[in-house]
């Protein structure tokens, strides 16, 4: 390539997205991203779009919570933005299940750290005042655990994932929320995976002072948009008694744009940063899609999905070890143990895009995010059977498909 020459344009092929996520995003959406007009980000029709999606997510995430609305880019935008009121010398106890809580723990490490700590492990600062509790990757933080843990450190946050996506695992929010109720502590949750596909209503968690989740998971609304994010009252009294180091992912600011001032509801939002027209109209039509599906029968319909794929998985002699709804997390058999990742990287170089873990140990992740059918179970596990016997497996596929053909006869029966 000379300095002259241009690259020819792009091409990115269609694969089939069976990962913890992004999933494959609606085509409503994509018409949505395509169709809408210039507009910039003032425009009375944008304004009232963002206004319209703060109300339905206030209705998918069930909360009565003010801020709540959405915050530009990834799960870890809106993360950043949840994270944002951890000052240095903050006490803070993490818990950690797997990659994505782990990195939020380093989030938090780095915004709970002083200026020393900083300098001490300038890109993995270790502050004495946060309290990172590991628990093994392929278990669940439980209630007990959380006790114990608040009740020793008496923090002023602490921080969970929901669905931990690296491991598989959801852990116990319930637990969290009793015990900051009981702790006087702040609770923090990572729901990046579960909103949208789990149902539950964060009103129900009143220890929970903040959620951050993100657009390409069970919202699916891939063309990157919007990181929902839902602070309590009290979260919002102690930012703005103590401020936060950041302009952008201050949430009462960033709150503003979606008509969101002094804690009440205005009529047209007034300018944090621009927002794209494309953005927000898609963003809309997701909503709209998980609100037209509900909250219930959505949840209902990903355990019911999931378990074809696990049943069928089993049959293949894997071992599942997740409890998500929306991927399942395995262990190949005895013969291609420890040949995970080849297998994913065969499976991705041919358009089936699995996954594997992203922290130790080695382990395969199939998701079926936007896959609701028998369909769609039938040809990931169809897929990945073939991924198997290609690597000398010899599994008898016909067996992985009664499995799914009597998960699903079943069902039928039982209505
Ligand atoms: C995917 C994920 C993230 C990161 O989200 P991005 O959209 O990649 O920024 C964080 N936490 C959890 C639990 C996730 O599943």
């Amino acid at each position: 390539m000379t300095e002259t020459e241009l690259y020819p344009q792009l091409v990115i092929p269609e694969t089939l997205a069976a990962g913890p996520g992004p999933g494959n995003t609606d085509p409503r959406v994509l018409a949505a991203f395509s169709n809408a007009g210039l507009s910039d980000h003032m425009q009375a029709d944008v304004l009232r779009g963002m206004i319209e999606c703060k109300h339905m997510l206030r209705r998918l995430w069930g909360t009565k919570n003010t801020y709540t609305f959405g915050v530009a880019g990834t799960g870890w935008s809106g993360l950043d933005a949840l994270f944002s009121a951890i000052l240095p010398g903050d006490r803070v106890v993490c818990f950690v299940n797997g990659t994505f809580s782990g990195i939020d723990a380093l989030t938090v490490r780095t915004k709970a750290a002083t200026r020393d700590d900083l300098k001490a492990n300038a890109l993995d600062p270790r502050p004495a005042n946060v309290t990172v509790i590991e628990v093994p990757h392929g278990q669940s933080v439980t209630a007990e655990i959380i006790e114990k843990a608040l009740a020793e450190h008496k923090p002023t946050w602490a921080t969970m994932a929901h669905w931990e996506t690296g491991s598989g695992r959801i852990n116990d929010i319930r637990g969290l929320s009793d015990a900051c109720l009981r702790h006087n502590v702040m609770g923090l949750v990572d729901a990046v995976s579960s909103l949208g596909v789990e149902d539950f209503a964060i009103d129900d968690y009143p220890g929970v002072a903040g959620w951050a989740s993100c657009p390409q998971k069970g919202v699916l609304c891939l063309p990157l948009t919007y990181a929902p994010v839902s602070f309590t009252d009290r979260y919002i009294a102690h930012l703005r008694q103590n401020g936060c180091y950041s302009f952008v992912h201050n949430p009462i600011f960033e709150a503003r744009h979606w008509g969101i001032v002094d804690g009440k509801d205005v009529a047209a939002g007034t300018y944090h940063r621009t927002h794209s027209a494309y953005a927000v109209a898609a963003f809309h039509e997701a909503l709209r899609i998980n609100l037209q599906h509900g909250r219930a029968r959505r949840a209902a319909d990903y355990a019911h999905h999931e378990a074809a794929l696990r049943a069928a998985v089993t049959a293949l002699g894997c071992e599942v070890t997740s409890n998500m709804t929306s991927l399942v997390v395995l262990n190949l058999p005895g013969a291609l143990a420890g040949r995970e990742k080849e297998l994913v990287a065969n499976a991705r170089a041919r358009g089936f895009g699995i996954w594997p873990t992203l922290s130790e140990p080695v382990q395969i992740r199939i998701g079926i995010l936007n896959q609701l059918s028998q369909a769609a179970i039938t040809d990931i596990v169809t897929r990945f059977a073939a991924e198997m016997n290609a690597m000398g497996a010899g599994v008898d596929v016909g067996l992985a498909l009664t499995a799914i053909e009597r998960h699903y006869a079943a069902a039928i029966a039982a209505e």
